[in-house]
């Protein structure tokens, strides 16, 4: 018997409705200095609610998590095929 795994929103926790979210915006790409493709890939691709992708927006991923910090635990569990890169843009690992 397999359990079924129920996708939830890394950062809230939430079921949804879900969507795709880039924790850094694929378009900021040039302002931390990297190639657009070390953005565009799964490294950088976490499920989030409707509700949060819409607030996060296009803040930079910092400042989503300075404005939510109750999210960073659950993410930093969660989200586990986030690169160190993206990590580190976020503030979640240390420099
Ligand atoms: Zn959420």
């Amino acid at each position: 018997m397999t359990k079924k795994r129920v996708q939830r929103c890394v950062y809230c926790g939430s079921e949804g409705p879900l969507s795709i979210d880039h924790v850094v915006p694929i378009s900021q790409w040039h302002k931390y200095n990297l190639k657009r493709r070390v953005l565009d890939n799964k490294s950088n691709r976490v499920s989030a609610c409707l509700k949060c992708n819409h607030e996060k927006g296009d803040m930079p991923p910092k400042e989503w998590f300075i404005k939510h910090p109750e999210y960073r635990e659950h993410f930093l569990h969660h989200a586990k095929y986030v690169s160190d890169v993206v990590k580190r843009i976020a503030g979640l690992i240390e420099e």
